[in-house]
């Protein structure tokens, strides 16, 4: 079992059964307890698909008049947006199953 799988699981539990951990701020060496959320496998690929992984994240930034980049950061959806996501997502299984 990966590293930041076994801390998940030992703070939160075990997630749903195949549900993949997702590092939220796309860096897979930080396994910060804060950066790793349990998401469904479709999900995961959804958001990696959309997003990139690995050293090839999405960033964006804005020019500033001096031409200097601005506010870089990752388009990557935070914690927030992801568990809103996570809950909608189960909610559509559930009534995909029923
Ligand atoms: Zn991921």
């Amino acid at each position: 079992m990966s590293k930041y799988r076994e801390k998940y699981i030992k703070h939160h539990g075990e997630p749903p059964e195949g549900w993949h951990i997702h590092h939220i701020d796309g860096d897979r060496k930080n396994n910060d307890i804060d950066n790793l959320i349990a998401v469904p496998p479709s999900l995961h690929e959804w958001i990696h698909d959309k997003y990139g992984s690995g050293g090839q994240i999405i960033k964006t930034w804005e020019i500033a008049e001096d031409g200097t980049k601005q506010n870089e950061r990752l388009l990557l959806p935070t914690r927030k947006e992801l568990e809103f996501e996570v809950t909608h997502h189960v909610a559509l299984d559930r009534k995909r199953s029923l």
